[in-house]
């Protein structure tokens, strides 16, 4: 309990007794399961926790937040289950400790520049809740506060995140102060010598200065005094890591960089501001052009002050913030603020908070007509309309949201897209249409000579996939049309082939028929436009070859199962290989496939335009869908055996419905895929012999 006991009395400061009770049993079901757990600088690892939720218990966040900071690591490192955590403490603070453990597991993996910006982004959409990123906030600041035991490789890394994500984060929250924090330390991390050559320089500089910046704020103060206006002065001393980015980013040297003297004044309300503006201007002289009215027009983001520089003793620049204490409040804890500044037994919900929070900003910008940006980005962090999700190699991708692993496949690379044939996310095989989750790896895996299939069109939602795989299908529609065209053609001609006519002729039965070349003829043929057989006539007159005699002779066309799109099967009847089968010429849509049986297709076969003869191909390979309809007796666990057995016999169920019959059976509706007539007949033997199998029978 020894612990505990600081961050307890905090707690009771803004907390009931029956929160900071709850909240200690979160902490006893932490210490316990981190017991025998050290962090690398010996101490034992529960005191990490617990000085997360020390931070966050600064901000007087509400009970839940200082929970689930205290539990943030038990998922990740200990084996508690997240059901455990809501049976204990309810499911909020599971959720939090869930999220938090998300964040944890991604890595920022690439340099590139851009991809922090999208890392960023990412992190953000991954939450839920903005809890999640202010416990990752208080987390890492704590771990950049004990960094010194990790080894110096390690150190690098992380420090390196903090500067390119997690302090950027920060500031875009509006947090400077824990901003502030992570880049000092982040910077001392990651550029060691570079930190304590700065550091040791700014501290001469500053030595030599101090006299001057009291007489200052002596100065300023006796004069703000003499007219009884409350305020504080203070000394600015600006960030190791910004004066750091200042020399470098303006190519600046270090004297020129501390020959300004900052100043800070808080007061009370908007209009002492003005008033020691003006007392200000009279104490020295204002510098034409540097004043800012950040009170009256905001920065972007909601950040408030007054800025103006003087000339001051022996001609020395002094630069002045003069704000209230409100807006010192806001510009230091940024959405925080509205954790600290509500009263303790509110029980506002995080998000709200979150609007509330860019209400705020939204509300001093509209006053200000400035630039939304800034707005606009934290509003699409907060609240996104995307995913973020990782190429195996660790780039970042953006996709809207939904987008399916095409369109991920699509938006790498054309080629990517239209020769993909499957996906893995999180290195596990996935149905291509699967919609995308924040933070995932997809990888896909292409085939050469693979081709877009259409029923992607049916889930795919970026642009890009859409219009490539329609550009696509179109052209490989008139390739598919052409080679059908040409089968269908040979066929009618019986005993002939194609390449028994010579190119003079063929280019004539074109112009008659109006079409610029035999090429377009064949592809008219194929697409069901024309007639193979009103062709095969102009081919070859009556006088030579007696084609309707032959009718009975024609060799029917063979089903490879592979011609693509101009050759479907049809719904009603679902034939399969082996079956007899007799095709249906649709105009402009290819050929359909019916069983010879169907009743559909009985009473018309005769009609020669529209109907041809077909047969399968022998060693025809590929699955064809059928529905199989099972009536079975009710009983425990009936529909799993039936399925089992199906599976059993390598058949692939697409879809089951269920028909409630009477009490006693039931009517299970399978759709499936087999390979052919002896497969299907396999599984259908199979399923009889289940003993609470009632009827099996083959849809229609
Ligand atoms: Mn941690």
């Amino acid at each position: 309990m020894y612990l505990f006991a600081g961050l307890k009395e905090q707690l009771e400061t803004y907390l009931d007794k029956e929160q900071v009770k709850q909240i200690q049993d979160a902490y006893v079901v932490a210490r316990d399961a981190h017991a025998g757990q050290l962090r690398s600088s010996g101490d034992p690892y529960i005191t990490h926790p617990v000085a997360v939720a020390r931070i966050l218990s600064e901000y007087h966040f509400d009970p839940q937040t200082i929970m689930a900071a205290l539990l943030h690591d038990v998922i990740e490192d200990c084996d508690v289950s997240k059901e455990e955590l809501a049976e204990k403490f309810g499911d909020q603070v599971a959720d939090l400790v869930e999220g938090v453990s998300k964040l944890t597991q991604i890595k920022f993996r690439t340099r590139a520049e851009a991809q922090a910006e999208n890392f960023r982004k990412m992190m953000m959409a991954m939450v839920q809740d903005i809890r999640v990123i202010l416990i990752k906030l208080a987390d890492r600041l704590h771990n950049m506060r004990t960094l010194g035991s990790l080894k110096p490789e390690k150190r690098r890394r992380i420090a390196n995140e903090t500067l390119e994500i997690y302090a950027p984060i920060a500031l875009r929250l509006g947090m400077y102060g824990i901003r502030g924090e992570l880049e000092d330390l982040g910077f001392a991390a990651r550029y060691p010598m570079r930190y304590r050559v700065l550091k040791e320089s700014v501290r001469k500089a500053r030595g030599n200065r101090k006299e001057i910046i009291n007489t200052i704020i002596d100065n300023i103060q006796q004069r703000l005094e003499a007219d009884v206006l409350h305020a504080r002065v203070v000394g600015r001393e600006k960030d190791l890591f910004s004066i750091y980015r200042k020399m470098k980013e303006k190519r600046t040297s270090l004297t020129e960089v501390m020959d300004v003297y900052a100043f800070r004044v808080i007061c009370d309300t908007e209009d002492t501001c003005y008033r020691i503006l003006g007392f200000l201007h009279s104490l020295y002289i204002p510098i034409p052009g540097r004043f800012k009215d950040y009170i009256a027009i905001p920065k972007a983001n909601g950040y408030q002050s007054l800025h103006t520089t003087l000339k001051g003793p022996h001609g020395l620049h002094i630069e002045v913030q003069i704000r209230t204490d409100a807006m010192d409040q806001m510009a230091e804890n940024g959405v925080a603020a509205h954790w600290l500044y509500k009263s303790s037994n509110d029980t506002n919900p995080a998000e709200l908070k979150a609007r509330e929070w860019m209400k705020s900003l939204m509300e001093l910008q509209s006053r200000a007509g400035d630039s939304m940006e800034f707005i606009e980005n934290v509003k699409i962090d907060l609240f996104p309309d995307e995913v973020f999700v990782f190429t195996p190699n660790g780039s970042i991708i953006v996709l809207p949201h939904g987008a399916t692993p095409v369109d991920f496949a699509y938006a790498i690379h054309t080629d990517v897209g239209n020769s993909c044939i499957a996906c893995k996310i999180n290195r596990q095989i996935m149905p291509l249409s699967t919609p995308l989750i924040n933070g995932s790896t997809v990888e896909i895996i292409t085939a050469p000579g693979a081709k877009p299939n259409p029923s992607w069109l049916s889930f795919v939602i970026t642009g890009k996939a859409r219009a490539n795989i329609r550009h696509f299908l179109k052209n490989l529609r008139l390739d598919e049309a052409l080679s059908l065209g040409e089968r269908l053609l040979d066929q009618a001609l019986g005993e002939k082939s194609l390449d028994d006519f010579d190119a003079e002729l063929k280019q004539q039965i074109a112009t008659k028929t109006k079409h610029k070349n035999f090429e377009e003829v064949l592809t008219e043929i194929g697409l069901g436009r024309l007639a193979a057989i009103v062709i095969a006539h102009r081919l070859m007159p009556k006088e030579e070859t007696a084609v309707e005699e032959d009718t009975n002779e024609k060799k029917p066309l063979a089903i490879r199962g592979t011609e693509g799109l101009l050759v479907s099967y049809a719904k009603c009847c679902h034939p399969i290989p082996y079956e007899p089968i007799v095709a249906f010429v649709s105009a402009g849509r290819g050929i359909i496939i019916h069983r010879a049986d169907c009743k559909n297709v009985a009473k018309h076969q005769t009609d020669e335009h529209k109907y041809m003869p077909v047969q399968w191909e022998e060693g025809i390979q590929g699955e064809f869908s059928i529905e199989l309809r099972v009536v079975v007796f009710n009983d425990r666990g009936v529909l799993a055996k039936v399925t089992s057995v199906i599976a059993e016999a390598e058949a692939n169920i697409v879809n089951i419905d269920i028909d409630q019959q009477d009490g006693a059976t039931n009517a299970l509706n399978f759709t499936m895929t087999v390979r052919d007539r002896v497969h299907l007949a396999n599984i259908i033997r199979r399923v009889r012999q289940l003993k609470f199998v009632n009827k099996i029978s083959r849809s229609k």
